[in-house]
């Protein structure tokens, strides 16, 4: 479905904004881990968004360095593996933290696992309050519970932290709708309803955080992260990657 998109304005047209950064953003061309060049590139691209006017608060990954349900067949329970990748979050958030600060940001950790010698605790009204004084709310330990994701855990502070919009940046531009790196006939979707993702089964956000997007209507932008000033062109709402919403709202 395509839909014409608004004029792109200079400032930003959203005023709180979640982006979900994966841990395989930060990875760069490594197999694992953090790839300082990577890290700085986000960072860079935040900081430009940023500058536009918009709230923005970023929930990390964990998938570079532990993923829970990859470990559940080796001895290691389910449960504790997704403990484990929540502490990976943390980790990333920290090191995100440290190139939001080199790049001229003011940016503040909380977590949603307590660990006061590390970073706050998750705490939605001062994490509203950091954004309101211009500064960068960094989310890590996901939201928490094991059995969820990053990403539904990014739908969740987004709804509780009334943001305008779910970014759900990728190593991708958007939906396709097949993946494009084995199928030359993929196509990109410009715009999709929540229903029709969760229908045709495309690997975009796992079905929790959809269905929580779509019962607090809360539109999701799927871009290509690093892609030099596409964070950027989302915040300002111009036509990038692949817009998620129920279709109602002029876009
Ligand atoms: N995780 C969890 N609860 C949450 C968020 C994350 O248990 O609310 C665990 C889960 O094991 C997951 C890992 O942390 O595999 C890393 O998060 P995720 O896979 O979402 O990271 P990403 O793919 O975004 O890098």
């Amino acid at each position: 479905m395509n839909v014409a998109l608004a004029p792109s304005t200079e400032r930003a047209r959203f005023r709180r904004v979640v982006i979900k950064v994966s841990g395989e953003a930060l990875m760069g061309d490594r197999p694992f881990g953090i790839a300082p060049s990577a890290l700085h590139a986000v960072a860079a691209e935040v900081r430009a968004a940023h500058e536009l006017g918009a709230q923005i608060a970023v929930v990390v990954g964990g998938g570079n360095i532990f993923r829970g349900l990859a470990v559940a067949e080796q001895g290691i329970r389910r449960v504790t593996g997704d403990y484990m990748g929540m502490l990976a979050t943390v980790i990333n958030a920290l090191a995100l933290r440290d190139a939001l600060q080199a790049a001229g940001l003011e940016p503040r950790v909380q977590s949603a696992i307590e660990m006061h010698a590390v970073a706050e605790p998750f705490i939605r009204g001062r994490a509203i309050r950091h954004l309101e004084k211009g500064r960068v709310v960094v989310l890590g330990a996901g939201s928490g519970n094991p059995y969820f994701t990053t990403d539904t855990a990014a739908a969740l502070r987004a709804a509780e932290m009334d943001a305008d919009l779910l970014i759900k940046a990728t190593r991708v531009d958007g939906i396709y709708s097949s993946d494009p790196s084995q199928d030359p006939t993929a196509t990109r979707f410009t715009r999709l309803a929540y229903l029709e993702v969760l229908n045709r089964g495309l690997a975009v956000m796992d079905s929790t955080a959809i269905t929580l997007c779509m019962d607090n209507r809360l539109p999701i932008l799927v871009c290509d992260l690093l892609a030099p000033g596409n964070l950027s062109r989302a915040v300002r709402g111009e036509p990038v990657g692949t817009l998620v919403d129920d279709g109602a709202a002029p876009w």
